[in-house]
């Protein structure tokens, strides 16, 4: 463990552990898993998990498991199952050969249903859907004993046999547990352990099984198969727990890991349910399951988002029992603070403005030499070529404004970042009356500092005209503009769609050094924020930039432009 991890007070699950190994529960041995559902990417969410499952794993000197829950064949497929395991491994993550599907255990979950029917604590059921639910009862009434309960053990062997034959059709029959019909808990109900389904092409068994095993009799004997000792979920399974633990407590199996709940996370202004994300790109809304925008791993990864700064952001969120919703200005701030420190500073100029320096002379050129960081020597510096013609943002030019204004005005000065002070001699407009150019001067004696008694307003950034190159740069905002869209029901989400979530800067200009930037890096564009290098470049080459997040937190809306 690092000092940080051991300054930081242990949240509840760690506890437990902690307890575990004083006590020698599970043998001092801890051994957990990560069990996502091959049926769409990963989400931030999901990084909390894995964070937390791989994090416990690293800390205690135990083992964790990445095993796909893969009951429901008709959603999952392989594109996902690649996915899940980039996502893992990008967030640093090693499941060290110990990747597993819960449908390796299909033959084992099988034996296990024959043994809970020689007990007579299983039984095949031949009420339909319907009939089901209202046998059910309420949360305030008791439910009705099934008609089929009483089978005899023989009868139900050879159903069941039957079913895996495929001798039934879909929906005609289940495997049921026999439990308790009047249990409060509405889970424990004679709940399905087995259905049929036809007609699916399982992503790992094919055509093998015509009936799948439901989740929650499958996952507590994934984990104690493979020797789980603490099996963390979300705070949805804990009315679940009596299950999990009736399971593992009625067949022969040795492991009894002990399943511990934790809130999910939730986070504002985006969605974090598979299913809603699922929406979004097969109704087009944003560009798939990687799309900049989406709070997905494979998203954040392409917004340039650091594999440090998600980890970051799971330890500052912290693990408890209680629901909450975060700010989206605290993965923000993992990815800024990340970023200040490790990112190289370039010039970019999105909204250009031509400059003429009339004093300096045409056709001469020269390289002037920029930090690559402000605090940082060891990262070096690059050259930047000046020239006659330059440009700056339009939003650094105004005829005239109050002293707030640091940047250029008519007739005053500014200071160019890592150049020259210039003056703003006139103003060029077309006809419409908008300014289309200005014509400074610069003083020579002001390269890389001011000279004595010398006050400028302000540093603003530029490019070289003759050498920028032009880009795209790609500036997200939220994508829904409601701060929970996950709470709204059903499909109402997709009415809180940001429609500005995406602006583009067709013609931005950029420093030439950035010809040479790899698709991995990340960049300060000073002044703007922090960028990535977006792949592939768009059609005509031009260079492509995603903006990770702007310099401040505009969320928070602290800094009004004066
Ligand atoms: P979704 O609702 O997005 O489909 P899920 O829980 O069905 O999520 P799984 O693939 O089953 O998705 O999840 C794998 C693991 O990740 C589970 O242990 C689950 O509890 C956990 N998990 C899923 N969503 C979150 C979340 N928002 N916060 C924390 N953990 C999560
Ligand atoms: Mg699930």
């Amino acid at each position: 463990m690092t000092a940080e991890e051991k300054a930081t007070p242990k949240n509840f699950i760690r506890q437990i552990i902690d307890q575990d190994q004083l006590s020698g529960k599970f043998g001092k041995k801890v051994h957990t898993r990560f069990p996502p559902e091959p049926n769409g990417y990963l989400h931030i969410g999901h990084a909390k998990s894995i964070c937390l499952n791989f994090g416990i794993a690293r800390d205690y000197g135990g083992l964790c498991n990445l095993r796909f829950d893969d009951t429901n064949p008709h959603k999952e497929n392989v594109e996902f199952v690649e996915a899940i395991k980039d996502d893992v491994k990008w967030l640093g993550f090693d499941w060290g050969g110990r990747l597993f599907y819960a449908s390796d255990y299909f033959e084992q979950l099988y034996a296990f249903a024959i043994e809970l029917i020689k007990k007579n604590k299983a039984y095949v059921c031949d009420l339909s859907a319907e009939e089901t639910r209202k046998y059910r009862g309420t949360l305030t009434e008791a439910g009705t004993e099934s008609p089929w309960r009483n089978r005899s053990v023989e009868e139900n062997l050879s159903l069941l046999a039957a079913m895996k034959a495929g001798e039934f059709e879909d929906g005609s029959r289940v495997l049921r547990a026999k439990i308790d019909m009047a249990s409060p808990n509405m889970n424990m109900r004679d709940p399905t352990l087995y259905r049929i389904r036809h007609g699916v092409i399982h992503h790992q068994t094919g055509e093998e099984w015509c009936i799948y095993p439901m989740y929650d009799y499958t996952h507590p004997i994934s984990d104690a198969l493979e020797g789980v000792t603490h099996s963390l979920c979300t705070l949805e399974f804990e009315d679940h727990r009596p299950l999990y633990d009736w399971v593992l407590d009625n067949i022969s199996v040795d492991c009894h890991p002990q399943q511990i709940e934790f809130s999910r996370l939730n986070l504002q202004y985006t969605v974090v349910s598979k299913r809603k994300l699922t929406l979004l790109v097969e109704q087009g809304v944003v560009d798939g399951w990687d799309d900049p925008r989406m709070p997905t791993i494979a998203g954040l990864r392409r917004r340039g988002y650091t594999p440090s700064s998600i980890r970051e952001f799971s330890e500052r969120i912290g693990i408890t029992k209680s629901e909450n919703s975060i700010e989206m200005g605290v993965l923000e701030s993992c990815i800024r603070e990340d970023l200040e420190q490790s990112a190289p500073r370039r010039l970019a100029v999105l909204n250009p403005l031509k400059v003429i320096i009339e004093n300096y002379p045409e056709g001469k050129s020269e390289q002037l030499e920029a930090a690559n960081h402000p605090k940082d020597d060891s990262m070096g510096s690059r050259r930047i070529p000046f020239s006659r013609e330059i440009f700056i943002d339009q939003a650094d030019f105004r005829e005239s404004a109050n002293k707030k204004y640091k940047r250029l005005v008519s007739g005053g000065e500014v200071r160019l970042r890592n150049a020259y002070v210039i003056k703003c001699e006139s103003v060029i407009k077309n006809d419409k009356g908008e300014i289309i150019e200005l014509r400074c001067s610069y003083d020579a004696d002001t390269l890389g500092s001011n000279p004595v008694g010398r006050k400028v307003r302000g540093v603003i950034h530029w490019v070289s005209a003759d050498h920028a190159v032009n880009a795209e740069v790609r500036l997200y905002d939220r994508l829904f503009s409601h701060p929970s869209p996950d709470t709204s029901k059903e499909e109402d989400f997709l009415d809180y769609i940001n429609p500005d979530s995406l602006y583009i800067v067709a013609d931005a200009m950029v420093e030439p050094s950035l010809l040479e930037a790899s698709q991995t890096e990340r960049f300060q564009f000073e002044r703007e924020g922090y960028f990535s290098v977006e792949r592939p470049a768009s059609k005509n080459g031009d260079l492509v930039f995603n903006r990770i997040v702007t310099l401040r937190d505009s969320w928070a809306k602290i800094e009004k432009q004066s």
